[in-house]
């Protein structure tokens, strides 16, 4: 599976507000949209009102920019969302919230999705018990995402154990810090996931 290897940061001056792709550094000044928040490759501003489709682009390239997903696989997450039974908008959201990489950003094992989803590729987290190396893997009610063994000794993780919990915890994961283990307790809800995601726009883009 392919993934975006251009400049990181674009996507959120592309957006026009912060995305959050590179962990701590987002916070800081650093941030290259507190330092530029002009739109990549627009001399001048912009006067033209944007289309509906235009808006609605964004907001799909904000979710699945965000999520750090490709537009086949995204299209896939939307498509599956719409056999679902209630609102295919929160469907979507949900869905995503449940890949095990977002799971892993999300608990604070990882200072940023792309970060966990790499970790989750080098094998370094466990499902109830077994290896699993799928960024895209969907977690269920009830599973643990441990480390896998021996990885709790390693120098980048003892990192991670002095400062896991300090991001807010969404309701639907419970965290053991002390095993550092986090348990899916139920599905996420529209209300639990902070995303700032505009889902009817993405819903009217893929509805045209
Ligand atoms: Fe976006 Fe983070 Fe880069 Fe800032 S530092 S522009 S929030 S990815």
């Amino acid at each position: 599976m392919g993934r975006y290897t251009g400049p990181v940061c674009r996507q959120c001056r592309r957006a026009g507000e912060k995305l959050f792709l590179k962990g701590e550094r987002c916070y800081t000044p650093k941030c290259a949209f507190e330092k530029r928040r002009k739109t990549p490759g627009e001399r001048v501003p912009r006067r033209r009102r944007m289309s509906d489709w235009g808006l609605q682009l964004r907001e799909k390239q904000k979710a699945r920019q965000s999520y750090g997903v490709l537009e086949r696989q995204f299209r896939r997450y939307f498509s599956d969302a719409r056999k679902l039974p209630g609102v295919t908008g929160d469907n979507l959201l949900q869905l995503l919230e449940r890949r095990l990489d977002n799971v892993a950003y999300r608990v604070g094992f990882a200072d940023s999705r792309a970060q966990a989803r790499q970790w989750v590729l080098h094998g370094h987290f466990t499902v109830n018990g077994k290896k699993v190396n799928i960024p895209s893997y969907r977690v269920r009610t009830g599973e643990v995402i441990a480390w896998k063994a021996g990885r709790l000794d390693v120098d980048f993780v003892q990192q991670v154990v002095r400062t896991v919990g300090q991001r807010p915890l969404p309701e639907w994961i419970e965290l053991d810090k002390t095993a550092m283990t986090a348990t899916v307790l139920r599905n996420p809800e529209a209300a639990d996931i902070d995303a700032h995601i505009e889902t009817r726009m993405i819903v009217e883009f893929y509805s045209r």
